[in-house]
């Protein structure tokens, strides 16, 4: 088996299941009980949220712990809509967000809040000047990714931020799939809110954190208990927060390698696809992008036919996200780019990870030039 996949998820790394097995086993207390058995639930919660925030520029008491990037993506736009809708209605975003966002956004609209979709480039960037001049009076949040889960483009966020700063106006970023891949500073990025997800990064699932600056406005969406600074309700996941914890301190600590490792295997996986593939654009190509993802686009063939003939020989791939599979619809991101329909119907992702070999590259490109060349033959032949 190859795995192309990371950007859906990521394979539990062994030291993650280590540290996180003690918290399933006999340190199974309740982080909230007072004797012993919580006291020591409550203190590897707290050298988690302190490992956590080390990693991010943050202070501990900002970060947050939640089930996962959608639930943290939820709670901050939410509760800080929910928070300042007494000062305003406005809410800046991108077409290219994840769904978590986006039908986030689309809900805000549905209860009366305004919402301006950012368009961007070719390329896949917003730009932030766009940000400026839609910000006015009624302006409460701006909510913009760090990198894209499908092309892996790295949005401009540290201008934002200054925008967003300067206008004194809430500023949340789904950075999901750019934690672990790139340095992520919370101060440098200007972000008023951070959401990260657990499985993307080598730790489990269903476990996340959102970094919440002091003092930001937010009104949770939950009620319940008195967890997480009243924002996040429920008995701590510890077991899953132990190996956030843990993932994230590994990702961070290897980062270096890992990222030049794998941009050397992306290099030579796109320049040979490239040259010996008719028809391919790789989309995002030209900006800059985390270091594992590859969107590319085989003109008139679907891709999901692609992605079939991939799987018969052990390589899994995707179509656009993981969360669009079941829906026909051509990528919503590829279309804020500009792509054709047609072209973006005949899109993989593929997403490297740590583990990913030079062979399994070479073993993938010999796959896909055969493929792909069968399945043109067969449209040609129908289409005469
Ligand atoms: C995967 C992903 C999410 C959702 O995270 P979950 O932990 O799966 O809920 C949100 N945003 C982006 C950009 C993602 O890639």
């Amino acid at each position: 088996m190859i795995y192309l996949d990371h950007n859906a998820t990521t394979p539990l790394h062994p030291a993650v299941f280590r540290a996180m097995e003690p918290y399933m086993r006999e340190q199974f207390g309740n982080a909230s009980s007072s004797y012993r058995l919580g006291r020591s639930a409550k203190s590897a919660l707290e050298a988690s949220r302190k490992s956590i925030a080390g990693c991010l520029g943050a202070q501990p008491d900002e970060i947050v712990f939640t089930g996962g990037g959608t639930e943290s993506d939820n709670i901050a736009i939410r509760g800080v809509a929910h928070a300042l809708r007494s000062k305003g209605n406005h809410v800046i975003t991108s077409h290219i967000e994840h769904h978590a966002v986006l039908n986030t956004c689309q809900d805000l609209e549905r209860e009366g809040f305004r919402v301006t979709y950012l368009p961007v480039d070719s390329g896949g960037q917003i730009n932030p000047d766009d940000v400026r001049s839609h910000i006015g009076a009624e302006t409460i949040l701006i909510t913009v990714m760090l990198a894209n889960n499908e092309t892996g483009v790295i949005q401009p966020l540290s201008e934002v931020g200054k925008i967003a700063r300067e206008e004194q106006i809430i500023f949340h970023t789904d950075a999901v799939q750019a934690v672990g891949k790139i340095p992520v500073d919370v101060n440098e990025l200007s972000v008023d809110l951070l959401s990260l997800s657990g499985h993307k990064f080598y730790g489990p699932k269903g476990v996340g954190a959102l970094y919440v600056r002091r003092n930001t406005p937010i009104n949770p969406p939950f009620t319940g208990g008195h967890h997480e600074r009243n924002i996040r309700p429920g008995t701590e996941n510890v077991p899953g927060i132990v190996g956030l914890a843990e993932a994230l301190l590994l990702a961070t600590g290897s980062l270096p390698e890992v990222a030049q490792k794998l941009t050397g295997l992306r290099q030579r996986f796109e320049a040979t696809v490239l040259r010996k593939i008719n028809g391919v654009q790789i989309n995002g190509r030209s900006a800059p992008r985390v270091h594992n993802t590859s969107n590319m686009s085989f003109q008139s063939i679907e891709g999901e036919s692609i992605l079939l003939h991939l799987d018969l020989k052990g390589i899994y791939a995707s179509s656009g996200s993981a969360c669009s599979t079941d829906s026909p619809e051509p990528s919503h991101v590829l279309v804020a780019m500009g792509v054709p329909a047609g072209t973006a119907q005949g899109t993989i992702r593929f997403s490297l990870g740590k583990d990913n070999t030079d062979d399994q590259i070479d073993y993938v490109m010999e796959a896909l030039m055969e493929i792909t060349a069968r399945l043109r033959e067969i449209s040609s032949v129908r289409d005469k």
